[in-house]
């Protein structure tokens, strides 16, 4: 039955062929081949068969199931059969270890593509899937024991949920367990223990306050040594089968990310085997976090870009006082901006993902170490700012939940705050402009290669360069230079790759002295080119 004036849902599309930034940025950055695979993955997912299951996951949340029915002890997690339909289908896509497979140019632009298209459907199954890539590099750098028989698990395009130990295992996912009660982002205040044991394993005793995804494999896990703060691989299965001393006291009733099973657990001298010095624990995590932090980026850039489309679309249908909605100039003027948001924070992530592909130049992985905290500041803070404002543009069906769009604003907080809560990584930008002057000058090289475009952006590089050369002050202008640092980077990437039309937008309205922009969306200061920018945003 055709109901009057109510807009069909955002489903039935390819996510990748409605995105025409994000086929140009595949086309020219991505390794070859890839267009085919994601063209399959944009169809999988805006499929309305994927939206149920991505439904169903977060309306059926995991349950702990602490003993049988024995009375034993199993600390067993039970999900709803959508949530490992997701994994099977993401896992099968190489979103967990894809560019450590095949190591080719170009294979982290396309994962971090398929993640992009992967976060506008499910946020929670990406847990495990980030952490498991994250830990691929720093497992390989450090090979603790048995690594030959965990990378091999690792890096299957399979999943295999059993708790077995590894070795019976097809695929295995891994975690990672830093916060404990009294602190998550200063980690040096742990105080879970471990002691050595015989043949070079470790037995740790201690707990962690929040342990997401405790069905993995394994968790790289911090704890105090007589040295210091290690980094260990922890087991949930021993390798002679028995489980390890992992104990699940209860799981967390989250806001959003209900799909997903947070932990709080106990170890009582459970066996784990050391990843790097035992004194490095901080330094060896530290490898894994750029790679999560990056994946917060493409996670927060997916749900902008989900939020924004289900914003326009039900625009295009819907109309109010004798037009569609999305002809109403201040409709069209508050969906161009956020259009703006949208394609600004792909492009910055897949820049952080070109600086992670195995043959970057230098001269970009340098200036990643600033830039990737600066996004993951302000990307992951734009997300919960877009998720409210298309929301507003559904009216109140944006506020109902079958609507995808309270789903989408419950979610994205959480990319702020785990890998380094907003304040902690503009401190980390800070720090890094301070002490790694290399960082800087190649920050520098990367923002002149879009001057002489645009007068704005231009003005306000130059006095972003000035700012990177003052000495450092005392922390609280962390905010400040992390914005800036995003902004005027998330600019420079518009000017180089994507039209006139929407650099300029986005420079005049981000970068102009103009008290009353940006605040909150629809301040454009030009909205006649709003049409422009919606068909090219969406078309
Ligand atoms: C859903 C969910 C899942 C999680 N999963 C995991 C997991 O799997 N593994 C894991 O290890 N952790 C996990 N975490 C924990 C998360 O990483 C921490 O909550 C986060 O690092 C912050 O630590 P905290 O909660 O102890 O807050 P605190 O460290 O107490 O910080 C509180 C606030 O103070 C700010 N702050 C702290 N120090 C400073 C400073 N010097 N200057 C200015 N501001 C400061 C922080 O930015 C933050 O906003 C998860 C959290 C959530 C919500």
């Amino acid at each position: 039955m055709d109901f009057p004036n109510q807009p069909l849902p955002f489903e039935g599309f390819n996510l990748f062929d409605a995105d025409a930034a994000l086929q140009q940025a595949v086309a020219r950055d991505a390794a070859q081949g890839s267009v085919t695979q994601l063209r399959a993955w944009g169809e999988t997912l805006g499929r309305p068969d994927t939206y149920a299951l991505a439904d169903a996951a977060n309306r059926n949340g995991p349950s702990l199931h602490t003993y049988d029915r024995r009375g034993e002890r199993i600390d067993e997690i039970e999900f709803h059969p959508a949530w490992h339909a997701l994994m099977r289908l993401a896992t099968r896509n190489g979103e967990h270890c894809g560019p450590w497979r095949t190591e080719r140019d170009g294979a982290q632009v396309a994962r971090a593509a398929s993640y992009y298209l992967h976060a506008q459907v499910e946020n929670g199954t990406q847990c495990p899937l980030t952490m498991t890539y994250a830990s691929v590099p720093v497992l390989r750098r450090h090979a603790p024991a048995g690594i030959d028989t965990w990378m091999s698990r690792i890096l299957a395009d399979d999943y295999d949920p059993r708790a077995l130990a590894i070795g019976e295992k097809r695929a295995a996912l891994i975690g990672m367990g830093m916060t404990e009660r009294q602190g998550g982002s200063d980690v040096r205040a742990n105080v879970t223990r471990a002691e050595p044991d015989a043949g070079g394993a470790w037995r740790i005793t201690g707990h962690k306050w929040f342990f997401s995804a405790p069905q993995c494999d394994a968790h790289l896990v911090l704890a105090q040594t007589q040295r210091g703060l290690g980094c260990f691989l922890m087991p949930r299965v021993n390798p002679d089968g028995q489980r390890n001393s992992i104990r699940i006291n209860r799981l967390k009733d989250k806001l959003g990310n209900r799909s997903n099973a947070s932990a709080e657990v106990e170890f009582d001298r459970a066996l784990a085997f050391a990843v790097g010095a035992e004194d490095r624990g901080i330094a060896t995590i530290l490898e894994m976090v750029q790679y999560t932090r990056l994946d917060c980026v493409i996670g927060s850039a997916g749900i902008i870009r989900a939020a924004f489309t289900s914003a326009l679309h039900h625009a295009r249908q819907r109309t109010t006082f004798g037009r569609r909605l999305v002809e109403h100039p201040l409709m069209a003027n508050v969906l161009a901006d956020v259009a703006l948001e949208s394609e600004a924070a792909l492009l910055l992530a897949l820049l952080l993902a070109r600086a992670a592909e195995t043959n970057a130049a230098p001269s970009l992985r340098a200036a990643a170490r600033i830039v990737t905290p600066a996004a993951k500041y302000w990307i992951c803070k734009r997300a919960i700012a877009v998720t409210a404002e298309a929301m507003e543009a559904l009216g109140g069906n944006g506020y109902i939940e079958e609507c995808p769009l309270p789903r989408l604003y419950r979610e994205a907080p959480v990319n702020s705050i785990w890998e380094g809560s907003g304040n902690i990584v503009c401190l980390d930008v800070e720090r890094t402009i301070k002490r790694e002057p290399d960082a800087v000058d190649a920050l520098v090289a990367l923002l002149a290669t879009a001057r002489g475009v645009n007068a704005q952006y231009d003005r306000r590089a130059a006095a972003l360069e000035t700012a990177l050369k003052l000495p450092a002050g005392d922390g609280a202008g962390g905010r400040r230079i992390a914005q800036a640092v995003a902004l005027i980077v998330c600019a420079a990437q518009l000017i180089e790759h994507a039209p006139g039309v929407v650099a300029d937008a986005f420079c005049n309205s981000r970068l102009a002295d103009d008290a009353f922009a940006g605040a909150a969306f629809g301040t454009l200061p030009d909205s006649t080119r709003a049409t422009q920018l919606l068909s090219r945003a969406l078309a």
